[in-house]
Order: C-alpha cells, then structure tokens, then sequence
C-alpha cells in the first residue's frame, strides 16, 4: 500500500461528481465516520452537515447497521433478483408497505435516486399502455425540479445548468409552477395568497391532461433546485388535481423520505397518497446505494397479464441487493425503537430558534426551515432580492469559510443549507448555527 496521501493518489486517477477538476480544491481525504463526524487522513474532525449528500440519518458507523451488514454478508451478500427471491428484500418490502400511506402496496427494486425515478416513468408509461391508453405518455413536472441525473430523470427535471449539456438526449415535458414563496411566479406574498400557483398545474392538466401519463412532484421539499419548502396546500392541491383529471401522482421522495421533512415521508403533510412513489438516500440510512419505486395495486394489476408485452421489463444487476436490504431493515428498527421523529421535531425547532433571525442581516433574503433541514437563501440585493443562483462563486467561498471551522457544508451556491444527520445532539447544533452565524455575519469578507 502506497504511503503517498490519498490526495495525491486520488489526484492521478478520479473525477468527481459535480467538479471541475482543473480548478477545484483537492477533495478532502475521509479515513473514518463516527456518529455525525468524518475524520481527514492529516486528523481534522468534521461535522457532516449535509448528511453525505443527505443520505445519512442515524450517524455514520452505527453499531447496530455495522451488525445487520456483517450479519448478513456472512449469508449472502447478493442474488440475481429475476426469478429469485430472499429474506430481506421481502422483510423491507413489507416493512415499507406498512411504513407508507396506505394503498402503496407493491415494491419495485433498482439501484438508487435516479433509477428509483426511472423506474416510476416507464411504469406509469407502460400503465397506461398496458390498460390500452397507449396515449398517454408524457409528463406534468414542475419548475426547479430536480429528479436525477440519468437521462429521463434529466428530462423531467428543471431545464437547467445541470442538463443544458445533455438537451438533445432529453424527452419533452411540461413544466409549470413550483410554490417557489419567496420568489413567487405570481408576484404573490404567501400571507395573503390562496396558492394561486397551483391554477398553472389545472391549466396543464385541462388542456394537455389525455396525453399526461403523470405528474411527478418532490413534496414538501425541493432540494437541487435550491432547498424550496413549499405550503402544504399546494402538495394537496397537486393530489386533488391528478384524482380530478384521472392522472398518476408520482412522489419523488428521495430526499425527503424517512423523516427529512419531519414527517416519515413528506406526501404525510398533506395527507395524499401518490399512485408512485419514488425512495432512496436514506432508505438503507447512508450505508449502500439501493432504490425502491412503489406502486398501488391499481398499478401493479396492469402488469397482470399471459401477454408478456405487458411484463414490465427493467431491471438492474444490483436489483434488491441483500446487504443493502438488510440494513434498510435495520435502520428502520431503529425508527421503532428511538423516537426518531421526535429528535427531527426537537431539531426543527431548535434550526427555527436560530437561523430565523439570520434574517436581519443584509444579505440574507430568506430563511426557510422543514423537519431537520435549514436554509439560508443569500442575495446581493435585498429589495430586488437578486441572486446568482446554482454557480454563484459566493457557494465554494462560503463552503471554505465553514471547513476551516470544522463545518462540511456544500452550498447550493447562493442558498446554504444545514441537513445533519438525526442523532446530531443539541449541543452540537448550537454550535453548527453558531459557526453559520459567524460566517454569515462577517459576509462579504469571507
Ligand atoms: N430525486 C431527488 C429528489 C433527489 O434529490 C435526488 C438526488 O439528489 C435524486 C432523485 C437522484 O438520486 P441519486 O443521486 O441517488 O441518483
């Protein structure tokens, strides 16, 4: 084993995700996770306040999860999923089933966020074909969604700097307003609108709503596309408008599944049942990549069928990989036996109590608050509320102040964002506020 630094070596062979690799600092050299810290290979502590790109809840390490991994890779580590079956795909399946709002019933495998979401737009495609609405094929999203970076994923996300690349490879969407409240398509202020933004959806379904296969949503939350916390109003208007135009509800709950936005999973807010829903990240709690599309019975039962053009042909080499199951098993044992939804309601109000007052300061713009994640939307002009958004240089400047403090956060360029993960202790959040409060404060100099 070479003695060179993990830099160096990592320098001479890796490109990284979301990097420019000619300009960007070397990536930071993590030997070891414990509970909310990740240890460098020179000995720093850092706090991971991004929960490893918001897939960790229950702390990196877990004695318990380490346990369920080791237990169950001395049994078998994996297993081709077409034509076999085993214990921990169906104890998590139907874990989830009881976990999620009721009438979500069959459980389809892959691998991650992305295919998660792939796998809900060729089922709600092949839906209406099996049932013999073989028009209906295309799909209502919303602006600054973001839903994955493989190609379909890419199509219903945000037409964006993320995609812009990779347009001629992307299928046509339509997209119509988010409840983006501080930056109101309408020009509306939420204390007095009746979420007018929603009459865009209705528009969409009323005059394009035989072709639509369905309307896919990041509830409650939408992440990449700069942490927007939407009314819980608008998430049930969205469930009302697919039952009255007889369209599919797909929910992306990658980011905010299992307990992110304080509620299990986020479509609880509004009590809808989506006819899809999408689950990854914390799914397996951090520990290996697994995804999972959920569907009703109304869905699955089209698939029923002696003519094998109805089978439902996708399907990936890691498919209901065992090991990642296994511990998606266990961190939801730990869902049960912690009141882990309690700690998220005692973390959201303590992110409130202290980045709400952040607000006063000059370039802060807003600040939005949801289960355990905070937000700070940063702007150079506090009246005309200007940002430069996803490439705003201010991001990297901001992510270098907080890790000289010991504080790993990834700005989504003009909007900082603390997502730690669920056993951070209150301690330990006062002083991640305080730190964002000081380098907030002293902005610009930082
Ligand atoms: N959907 C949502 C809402 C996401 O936030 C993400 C990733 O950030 C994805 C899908 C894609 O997940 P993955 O990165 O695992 O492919």
């Amino acid at each position: 084993m070479s003695k060179r630094s993990l830099i160096d070596r990592d320098r001479a062979s890796v490109w990284h995700p979301y990097t420019q690799m000619l300009t960007a600092p070397a990536p930071l050299p993590i030997v070891k996770g414990e509970g909310v810290y990740l240890y460098t290979e020179d000995g720093r502590r850092l706090l991971d306040g991004t929960s490893s790109w918001w897939v960790n809840i229950h702390g990196h390490a877990h004695p318990r999860l380490n346990q369920a991994l080791i237990e169950q890779a001395r049994q078998l580590e994996h297993v081709v999923f077409a034509g076999c079956t085993h214990g921990p795909a169906v104890d998590l399946a139907e874990r989830l089933i009881r976990a999620l709002p009721a009438g979500l019933a069959h459980v389809f495998y892959s691998d991650n966020g992305s295919t998660a979401v792939e796998v809900a737009l060729k089922l709600a495609v092949q839906y209406w074909r099996n049932i013999g609405q073989s028009q209906r094929r295309t799909f209502i999203t919303l602006h600054h969604a973001y839903h994955g970076d493989t190609v379909g994923a890419m199509s219903v996300g945000e037409d964006s700097i993320f995609t812009q690349a990779f347009t001629p490879l992307l299928f046509p969407v339509t997209r119509v307003h988010a409840p983006y409240c501080y930056r109101c398509p309408l020009g509306l202020e939420r204390a007095t609108c009746q979420i007018e933004c929603l009459a865009d959806l209705e528009q969409a379904l009323h005059t394009r709503g035989d072709e639509v296969a369905g309307v896919l949503v990041e509830p409650m939350l939408q992440g990449a596309g700069g942490m927007i916390v939407w009314p819980a109003e608008f998430l049930a208007g969205v469930g009302r408008l697919c039952d009255r135009f007889g369209t599919l509800f797909i929910a992306d709950e990658v980011l905010t599944g299992f307990g992110r936005t304080g509620r299990m999973f986020a479509c609880e807010h509004a009590s809808v049942t989506p006819d899809i829903i999408c689950l990854s990240k914390a799914l397996t709690a951090g520990y290996l990549p697994l995804g999972a599309t959920i569907a009703t019975d109304e869905v699955y039962e089209a698939f029923l069928s002696h003519d094998r053009t109805k089978t439902f042909f996708h399907g990936h080499s890691f498919t209901a990989n065992p090991l990642a199951c296994a511990v998606a098993v266990a961190s939801l044992d730990l869902f049960q036996e912690h009141d882990v939804l309690g700690r998220i309601r005692r973390l959201e109000a303590q992110l409130r109590a202290g980045l709400l007052p952040l607000r006063e300061l000059p370039m802060v713009g807003d600040v939005r608050v949801i289960g355990g994640v905070g937000i700070v939307e940063l702007v150079s002009d506090k009246h005309t509320r200007k940002a430069a958004g996803y490439l705003d240089g201010i991001g990297p400047r901001l992510a270098d102040a907080f890790l000289k403090r010991g504080l790993l956060l990834r700005p989504l360029g003009n909007v900082v964002y603390f997502m730690p993960p669920y056993v951070i202790t209150d301690d330990e959040v006062a002083w991640a506020l305080d730190q964002i409060a000081d380098v907030l404060e002293d902005f610009p100099a930082v």
